[in-house]
């Protein structure tokens, strides 16, 4: 178990794979901790593709029991690991739009690397909105991801930032965004991950525009208003 700070608001730890843990490109497990209202189990998604020999989870850090035992887990602790669970899972010959708010990446994070372990040949781009720049999480990995995969890439956008330097979109996930960031792709499946309300707004939006619903796939983080 090893335990890091990704922003100022989230955190990540890796965890040893349980002997014979198999999973897809990337279900959710129950994650199991010791807190101080006792034993807490939660949804999470796995941070990391099963190509990689450890697994991973991130978090966005609030007041809960569950969220102080996280934070404070160190190297030698154990932890409940019940799964895997779900079916948001990358179709590996589809090209995929990938869209992302905030700790919603987690699940993604994981696609790009399957994808890129594997040199899947599908394209895949990512639309990834954060509040301030500080908060883009996972930005060096998926940074490191986009350039060993040339068909992989990353669209970000900022809804709160301040600094005028900024060369990106500013504001929401928006139509605009989701065209430029399935521009030239053929019949791509729609993914779509983070809190009920942004996976809701997103899931309009892209019908709004046109997509199937049949082509939408979503992972809702319960639990975030
Ligand atoms: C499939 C799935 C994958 C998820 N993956 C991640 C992830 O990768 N990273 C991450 O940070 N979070 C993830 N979540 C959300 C996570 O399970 C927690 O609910 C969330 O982090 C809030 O925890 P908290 O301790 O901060 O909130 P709390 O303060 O404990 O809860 C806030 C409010 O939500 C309610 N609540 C808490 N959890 C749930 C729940 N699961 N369902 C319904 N109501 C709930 C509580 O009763 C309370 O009213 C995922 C959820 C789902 C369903």
């Amino acid at each position: 178990m090893s335990s890091r700070p990704l922003t100022p608001t989230t955190h990540a730890i890796e965890v040893e794979k349980p002997k014979g843990f198999t999973f897809r490109p990337t279900q959710f497990t129950f994650l199991q901790l010791s807190t101080d209202g006792g034993m807490d189990a939660r949804p999470m998604s796995l941070a990391t593709s099963p190509t990689r020999p450890h697994l991973e989870y991130a978090v966005r850090l609030s007041d809960s029991a569950y969220k102080r035992a996280f934070a404070a887990l160190q190297s030698g602790d154990e932890v409940g690991v019940f799964g895997p669970i779900g079916d948001f899972v990358l179709h590996e010959t589809r090209p995929a739009v990938l869209v992302a708010g905030g700790i919603g990446i987690t699940p993604f994070k994981g696609m790009a690397e399957y994808a890129a372990d594997n040199e899947l040949p599908i394209p895949i781009r990512l639309a990834y909105s954060n509040r301030i720049e500080d908060e883009i999480v996972y930005r060096e990995e998926l940074g490191a991801l986009e350039g060993r995969n040339d068909r992989f890439r990353v669209l970000y956008t900022l809804t709160r930032t301040a600094n005028k330097e900024w060369p990106g979109p500013t504001g929401r996930i928006d139509r605009d965004l989701l065209k430029e960031a399935a521009r030239g792709l053929e019949d791509p499946i729609f993914y779509v991950s983070g809190t009920p309300g942004m996976v809701a707004g997103t899931f309009r939006l892209l019908r709004s525009v046109g997509v199937p619903e049949a082509e939408i796939e979503f992972e809702a983080f319960r639990g975030y208003e």
